[in-house]
């Protein structure tokens, strides 16, 4: 019984373990996430400082950091399952035609 599909509230989705796309992200800590590539294994660390999710990856220091962009995949990852945005059933932030949660607009 506790395999049923229950809501993904904000703080629960701090700590466990979710899907977004093709990235697993795991609360590991004190406002601290690891973002890893499900399809080429790699991992980064997340960090939320002073409002804004912050990464290690190369991306991040290239285009963030010294680029004109606001957000690596691995940050706006974060970002979407800290704020909820993922649906728990397809894991996408954009619910497919297909996805059993999709409700009618
Ligand atoms: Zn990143
Ligand atoms: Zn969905």
């Amino acid at each position: 019984m506790s395999t049923q599909s229950r809501s993904f509230p904000t703080a629960e989705a701090t700590r466990r373990r979710a899907f977004y796309g093709s990235f697993a992200v795991a609360f590991v800590g004190a406002a601290e996430w690891e973002v890893e590539s499900r399809a080429s294994g790699t991992e980064y660390r997340v960090m939320l400082r002073d409002g804004r999710f912050e990464c290690d990856c190369p991306s991040y220091n290239y285009d963030v950091i010294h680029g004109p962009r606001d957000h690596c995949k691995h940050s706006r990852c974060v970002a979407a399952v800290v704020n909820d945005e993922v649906c728990p059933h397809c894991t996408m932030p954009r619910c497919r035609p297909s996805c059993p949660n999709r409700s009618d607009s």
